[in-house]
This record gives structure tokens, sequence and C-alpha cells, in this order.
């Protein structure tokens, strides 16, 4: 424990002074064990806490922890936890230090805007965030050398409340970093880091905080600190600003800002991994750091492309970052002297060809700088070669160099920890290490063995607990309201019937994600809920753009239609969608539906959390289902075409064919165990066909295996490193605990 949390915690009885290492390393959160550790100190207490377990240690009343401390039931448990926390972070026996033996000093350096990790750090927005927070904890699994680079959003991503009119109301909650598994980074003299955006002007200056995951940290930028001018302080405060000016400012410090800091921390021997364009500047200020050592730009340019991976996420051109060209002169007329070059050269680096007056164009350059892309379907890799391949003029489409890497989920997180348990208790005793082999198929085939009743009485129970807990939300939001706002019962579930089958459509409230479709035709609708035999449920989760008022206008829609009794008090609506909402939702509901605008869905990932946990995804073929859908393992609807005339009518059709025709039916059909036996079928098959596949462990391995040969051979080649910097320091993931684990260790 470093000394200004040992500071902190000193209330914290030495004995279990370890509690305090893992709240301050999100490994607790994916393993169910140490979680289970923070609970059994005082499951009141854990509670209170919002499972947060470093607000936890800071407001638990000492006696509790004296109890624990003393109590030898709990001390067992406490060491044997430790003892593997310690392990983990020492491991060598990974996956990557077997495939590539010696090869940890170069690691990669994961730059992405937003990361999804947990709901105590509320640094994400959405999916492309989700995806970077299991990129990571995947990565750490497998022992990849990583480090990771994004934002402390001081204001976070919004709260959503929902007025009595149904509208969206913004909560700007600002983070008590003390209640956050943050710690601050520190310089040698022990004051707190601050590095200056190299030859930005006016200038900006950031302080950085750390935040472990498993083995891999990651760093946070922040720029509300005194010695920024007051216009600076704010470029931090919150993600995806709809101010362009202060957006580019904002990529300025990721990319920019965020190269410097690894140079700040020692990490020098890195390649670059970009998670979607805005911090493709990272890329830039490689090329400069090798100008400034003497190097041409032309030069440069090779070694950092050959050693950058781009992965882009974005299937339409109005959702790529560009930037006007006053604006690129204003704040990098110090910065393109630097590279050697002049301001039209630099201006050529982001030019769209097809469209040369548009301005700087982020993910054009990223894709320049960078001799790896990908997309994150094999759809959207397609997609993105069709978008993109003017830049490679006479290149025909199948071969433009752009591949793709199907986004996967980090299952240890995502996978419900009873339902983890059952699985265990089938797959594990014929496949022990199943969950360290989980990207194998066939140890998925065991799943047939759990009986039908066992996985259909346990998904019950995660739907019981997810109705209580929408009520416990609804409860604790009105008494904090003191009774105003919502005075409809069933906006907040109370109404929601255990026995009634289902639907969970919860995502961000974006346009083309199409919230309203199920809602085309009323009267088909009401049928649909309303049939006395066979009840019909849906649940809606998701949070406007703040900037998004037609989103708004749709979820101010669908609101107002939890209020009419037509609906039978069949629809409800859970408010701020955050990663707990998620992980209660992918748990319990009985079906994930999905119904955006192909091609806009690069992937999708919430669909993959359900089917782990054998909830079956009724979706519309585009990203990731296209891949998953095998006819067996739940529904799928609609073509790939994109928007036509009548779309919206012809998709709702298909819902209201496939709920009334298949879904509906093969839920009801019950033997004389009360066990839809059919429906348990498919939900097998749905956990079989796809846990394996749409896993972040088989992701990463595959950007591995995929990229880092290639990387290898350009890091042997003295292109990572930067000519007369000195050899690699530790690893950059070298844990923290590490000396304490040698002089412990037995
Ligand atoms: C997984 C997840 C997302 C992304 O889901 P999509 O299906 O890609 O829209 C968004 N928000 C939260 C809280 C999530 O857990």
């Amino acid at each position: 424990m470093e000394d200004s949390l040992r500071n902190q915690y000193a209330h914290v009885p030495e004995r279990i002074s370890g509690l305090v290492d893992l709240a301050y390393n999100l490994w607790w959160s994916w393993n169910p064990e140490v979680r289970a550790l923070f609970k059994q100190v005082n499951p009141q207490a854990w509670k209170e806490s919002i499972h947060n377990p470093v607000r936890m240690l800071r407001e638990i009343p000492i006696e509790f922890l004296k109890r624990a401390a003393e109590n030898p039931a709990y001390l067992r448990r406490y060491d044997i936890v430790m003892r593997r926390f310690r392990k983990y972070l020492n491991a060598t026996g990974t996956w990557f230090s077997e495939q590539y033996p010696g090869h940890r000093s170069l690691s990669v350096a994961y730059f992405s805007a937003e990361y999804g990790l947990h709901h105590s750090l509320p640094i994400y927005a959405g999916g492309l965030g989700f995806l970077a927070g299991d990129h990571l904890k995947e990565a750490s699994d497998l022992g990849l050398p990583m480090v990771a680079i994004g934002f402390m959003y001081s204001q976070g991503y919004l709260h959503q409340q929902i007025n009595p009119d149904g509208w969206q109301e913004d909560i700007t909650e600002p983070l008590d970093h003390d209640m956050a598994p943050l710690t601050r980074v520190l310089d040698s003299a022990g004051e707190d880091l601050v590095v200056q955006v190299p030859h930005i002007d006016p200038p900006i200056y950031v302080a950085v905080w750390k935040v472990e995951v498993g083995r891999i940290p990651l760093y946070l930028l922040d720029t509300d600190i005194p010695c920024n001018e007051p216009g600076n302080r704010g470029i931090s405060s919150r993600l995806y600003t709809g101010d362009l000016e202060q957006r580019l400012r904002q990529e300025i410090v990721l990319g920019i800002g965020g190269r410097k800091v690894l140079h700040a921390l020692g990490i020098e021997y890195a390649a670059v991994h970009l998670n979607e364009g805005h911090p493709a500047f990272a890329l830039l200020e490689r090329v400069r750091e090798r100008v400034e050592r003497g190097m041409e730009f032309d030069e440069a340019l090779e070694q950092v492309r050959a050693t950058s991976v781009f992965t882009s996420h974005t299937p339409v051109p109005a959702g790529h970052d560009v930037f006007p060209i006053d604006l690129i002169d204003r704040y990098f007329k110090a910065y393109y002297p630097a590279l050697g070059i002049d301001r039209k050269e630099f201006l050529q680096l982001g030019v769209h060809p097809q469209l040369p007056n548009s301005g700087f164009n982020m993910t054009a350059f990223a894709l320049r700088a960078s001799e790896h892309h990908n997309g994150v379907s094999r759809t959207h890799g397609s997609v993105t070669r069709q978008m993109w391949r003017c830049l490679w003029p006479g290149t025909p489409e199948a071969t433009v160099p752009i591949d793709h890497v199907t986004n996967g989920v980090h299952v240890p997180t995502w996978l419900n920890h009873r339902m983890r348990d059952l699985y265990d208790r089938h797959i594990g005793s014929t496949c022990p290490n199943w969950l360290t082999e989980h990207d194998e198929p066939a140890v998925w085939e065991l799943i047939d063995e759990i009986p039908d009743a066992e996985l259909w009485y346990l998904h019950t129970w995660l739907k019981a607990k997810l109705f209580n807990r929408i009520r416990e939300q609804e409860r604790a939001r009105w008494a904090v309201r003191r009774g105003g706002g919502t005075p409809h019962p069933a906006v907040g579930g109370a109404f929601l019937n255990p026995s009634a089958l289902t639907i969970g459509f919860a995502r961000r409230f974006s346009t083309y994600k199409r919230a309203y479709l199920i809602f085309e035709d009323l009267e088909r609708l009401k049928r649909i809920l309303n049939n006395r035999w066979y009840p019909v449920q849906i649940i809606f989760a998701g949070k406007a753009h703040p900037a998004d008022n037609e989103g708004k206008r749709v979820l101010q829609q669908i609101y107002r239609y939890t209020q009419q009794p037509e609906f039978g008090g069949r629809i409800a609506f859970v408010e701020d969608y955050n990663e707990k909402v998620a992980q209660y939702l992918v748990h319990g509901v009985d079906v994930w539906l999905n119904n955006p605008l192909p091609p806009m869905e690069a992937s999708g990932t919430s669909g993959m959390k359900a089917s782990l946990n054998g909830v079956l995804n009724l979706s519309i073929l585009d990203g990731w289902w296209i891949e998953g859908y095998n006819g067996r393992n739940g529904w799928a609807f609609g073509s790939e075409a994109p928007a036509y005339p009548g779309r919206d009518a012809a998709d709702a059709a298909a819902i209201y064919d496939l709920l009334e025709k298949e879904v509906v039916p093969l839920y009801y059909n019950r033997s004389i165990d009360d066990v839809p036996h059919g429906w348990v079928k498919m939900m097998k098959e749905s956990i079989k066909s796809n846990g394996p596949r749409f896993s972040a462990r088989r992701m990463v391995k595959e950007y591995v295996t995929r990229y880092y040969p290639s990387l290898l051979k350009a890091a042997d080649a003295g292109y990572v490193r930067i000519p007369g910097e000195a050899e690699p320091r530790a690893p950059a993931w070298e844990p923290r605990a590490q000396g304490k684990a040698r002089e412990e260790s037995d």
C-alpha cells in the first residue's frame, strides 16, 4: 500500500489492511470471492456503499472492521484471497508469457476517450467505453503488457432524471475522487505530477490519476488544476462535449498530453493502440518525439505507422470527428514546425480525399498514421473498407487494408456469479479450468449437462432479483425527491410481474437505435402486451445525449406510454442507465431486444452480455448478430439493407410476428414441472454458441496474434524506442504489491 493511502486508511486493522489494496484494484470487481470478502465484513455496509469498496472502507464503523479482523473464519478467507491477489499480480504463467516468452518489455499503450469499468468510476458514455474497459480487464487476465490512457472527467457522464412530464433532465454530480478507486500520481519529489502538453499555445497542463485494472495501470488525465488558466481547467470536465473547440482541446490533451505522460512515467517502450479516432493525435506526438531527436519526418512517420493499431467503431461519415481548419491553425501553429513540415503538409495529413475542404478528419489521419486498422465486426469491417477506400486509390475494395476483429465482452465481468457457480458445478467437473479456457468452443458444449430445471430456476431467481432491484431503486429515488417527480408506480416497475415474459431494451437513446420501433403499431403492441393468458412486458432504460433533443423526445414518448392504462402497466422505464443497471438487466430479463437501423450498429455488445447469461436475443441482423445468429440460439429479423421507405413499419411487423408466432408460444409452453423445456434448450444453445466467440478473451487474443508479431518485428528494428532513449525501464505493468509479495511468499 502506498503511504498516502496508508494514512487515509489508518483505521483499517493491520491484520486485514490488504482490503485497501484490493479496494484500489478493480480486479475485485470480476472475482466473486473478492467481492464476497467485502460483503462479509458487513452485508449492510456493502449495500450502503452501492457495492463500492472504497466508499465502504471510508464510511464503515470501525467496530465492523475490528470484528472481521478477529473472526477466524473471515481471516481464513481473507488470507486465501490475498494470496491469490499477489499471485495474480506476479503471475508468470500467463497466456501471453507462454506465447511470447521474453517479450514483456514491449508494452501496448491503449488510448481511449472513455472506459467502462465499474459504476463507481463514471468515465464512460456507452459501448465504446465498455469495450475499452473489457479490453483492459482481459489484457490483464491474459498477461499482456499494457498501459492505458484516458480522461478523468470530473463531472462524469451526466445522470439522468426524468421529470413528471417525461423529459430527461441532465444532472451534474461532481465525482468525489475520494470515493472512487483512484490515486493521484506523484512525481519523484512526492508532489502531484503535472505535465505540460508540448508545443501547444496557450499552454495546457495536466495532472494524472491512476486506476489499477488487475495488472494494467490506467492513467487518467485531469486539467482541473490551479496552474491552468480558468478556461483550460474545464477541458476534462465532461465527456463528448458538443463544443467543437473544447472537443479539439480534449483530443489534444488525450493524444499529445497522454504521450507526454507516458514519458514522464518512464514508459517509453510502447506500441500504440487507438480505440477510435479521438486520441489519434498521440500518433502525431510520436512522430514529433522522433523528429526532435533528429529523424526526418517521413522516416519518423514510417516508424510510427509500423507500430500503431487503430480500431474504428463508427459506420457513418457523420460520426467521425472533423475539425475546422481555423481551429487547427489556432492550436497547432507552434506544433507543425516541431514536426519539421509546413502547414500545408500538416493539413494534408487529415484530408478526406473526397471532401478536401471539410477540415481535419481524425479518422483519415489515424488511418494514414497507422499500419494496422480494423472495424469491430465482419460487416463493419466491410462498411469501413467501403467508406475509406478513397485513401487507397486504385485498390479493389476487398483488398483495402482494413480488417475486422469482432468485439467481445469480458466474461468474468458479465457472467452473473450464480450462473458462474452453476456452470462450475456442471462444466467444472469435466473441465476444471473452463473459465480460463472459455474461448474454446468445445468447453461450452458441456452446458448441455445442466439439468433444464436448474438453469430455469436460477434464471427466474435472477429475474426476481432484477424486479426487486428496480423497485428498490425507485423507492430510494422517490424518497430523495420527497415524493416529487414520479407519482406513477407503473414507470418504476411496481407493476412488473415475475411470471410474465419480459423483454429488455436498454441502450443509449441515439436515433439510430430506434427505441420507438416497437410502438409503430400501437394496437398490435397492446394486444401482445395485454394478452390475458400470455402477458408480455417491456423494461426500457437508457440516456439520451444531453444535446440530443430528438432522443429526449423519443424517451418522453415512451415514458408517457408507461403511464397509459391501455398498455396495462406492462411497460417500465428504469432511470439512469449505468453499469450496475446493465448488470441486473442482462442477467434477469427473458429476451434482449435490439433493433437499430443497419448498418449503424458497428457491433453492439449488450446482446453478448445477455446471451452469456441465457437471455435470448431478438435482434435485427446487424453488427455482431450477423455472426452470432445460427437459427437455433435466438431470433433474427430485418435485412442488412440500409434505410428504405417503410423500413420502420416492416421491421416492427417482423418483431410482432416473431413475438406472436414464436417467442410467446415458446415461453409459455410449460411441462408439468412448469419448465419451458423448448425455451431452455434455446437458452443453452445461446450460451454455448455465443459464449466462446463473443468473449473479450477471443478478441484480445485475436488482436495479439494478428498484430503483435509485426509490432515485435518493428520493435526489433528499433522502431518503438525513440533514438537516444535508454533501454526500457521496468515493464510498465510491474505490479505495485510485488515487493511485499516477495517478502511474504513462502
Ligand atoms: C454494454 C453496455 C453498453 C453498450 O451496449 P450496446 O449494445 O453496444 O449499445 C452501454 N451501456 C452500458 C451501461 C453497458 O453495460
